[in-house]
């Protein structure tokens, strides 16, 4: 049993942050992991770990997800998440989806109650009516910080990913191995600030923001999306164990290290493969993350 989460990769530096700021990081990634853990210790599922330990990020205001979602360039929240099970590689995808409260849980239910793997927009709010999935007001989703941060940017016509000026992506996902030997991965995301178009980034991308497969591995990013999409990253790491019998160390140090570095690709993933063992690699500065299984865990945010 073993489970990984992430609260987003990026310009996070010691430096920056208040004592206060970073145990208040610690402590929401400590309760999604027990959560997360909890289930896997009473012999639940993979898929339904990931689901509750994204779920307690996305209550949080601290994460670019649910609750915490940045603003686009209409002053709205638009959010995007997905969700896999490595047992028989269905999958559930939302984006573009507004009130929702939590777009984990409608992902999974997509995944679950529906024929289909990707529903957007108003249809996927529709569905999310019909299994009394619960709603928020616009105000549950206003967070001053991140109402002052898209004031700046508004004005440009710039976006970007998550808070200050500097670059910090603020999605939040999980990663689980169960008793069952049933690999598990979830992320979602309010995508990016100032976001027009319906822009859409890697996280609800089942290949691109989420992987998991009981073969190989079970995978979730955060970083620039449109990189993370163009080098479907979480099925590439897949890929690369299936296919060419790398490790999951290997694999997540090539596509990590290497490939997205080429083409600037900035960011992080948690992964976890089908013998239990972690990775969690990034190239920017810092990403919020945690793991813990039987032996042990831990929580961290910056790099070494
Ligand atoms: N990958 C997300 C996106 O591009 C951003 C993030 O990881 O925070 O939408």
């Amino acid at each position: 049993m073993v489970i990984a989460i992430h609260g987003g990769a990026g310009t996070i530096l010691k430096s920056e942050m208040s004592a206060e700021k970073e145990s208040a990081y610690k402590h929401a990634l400590q309760t999604s992991l027990n959560k997360g853990f909890s289930i896997l210790a009473k012999k639940g599922t993979a898929i339904d770990a990931v689901a509750a330990a994204i779920q307690v990020l996305e209550d949080s205001p601290l994460f670019n997800a649910g609750k915490g979602a940045v603003f686009n360039a209409e002053g709205k929240h638009e959010m995007d998440a997905s969700i896999m099970n490595g047992r028989d590689l269905s999958a559930g995808a939302v984006s573009g989806i507004r009130n929702v409260r939590n777009p984990i849980t409608l992902a999974k239910a997509i995944m679950e109650k529906s024929e289909h793997v990707f529903l957007t927009g108003e249809g996927a709010e529709i569905f999310a009516k019909q299994h009394h999935l619960e709603f928020e007001d616009d105000s549950y989703f206003y967070d001053e910080n991140r109402y002052q941060q898209w004031q700046k940017i508004n004005a440009t016509d710039a976006f970007q990913l998550d808070h200050t000026s500097e670059k910090k992506f603020g999605t939040v996902g999980a990663v689980a191995l169960d008793s069952f030997g049933n690999l598990a991965a979830g992320t979602s995301t309010g995508g990016m600030t100032n976001k027009k178009y319906g822009r859409v980034g890697d996280s609800p991308i089942i290949g691109a923001g989420t992987y998991a497969n009981n073969n190989t591995c079970a995978i979730s990013c955060t970083g620039h999306g449109e990189l993370f999409i163009r080098s479907v990253v979480a099925y590439d790491i897949s890929c690369l164990m299936e296919y060419k019998g790398m490790s999951l160390k290997d694999a997540c140090l090539l596509v990590v290290h290497e490939k997205l570095l080429k083409i600037k690709g900035e960011g992080g993933l948690i992964a976890i493969d089908r013998n239990g063992n972690i990775e969690l690699p990034f190239n920017s500065e810092g990403m919020y993350r945690g793991w813990q299984n039987v032996a042990g865990g831990a929580v961290e945010i910056y790099g070494n």
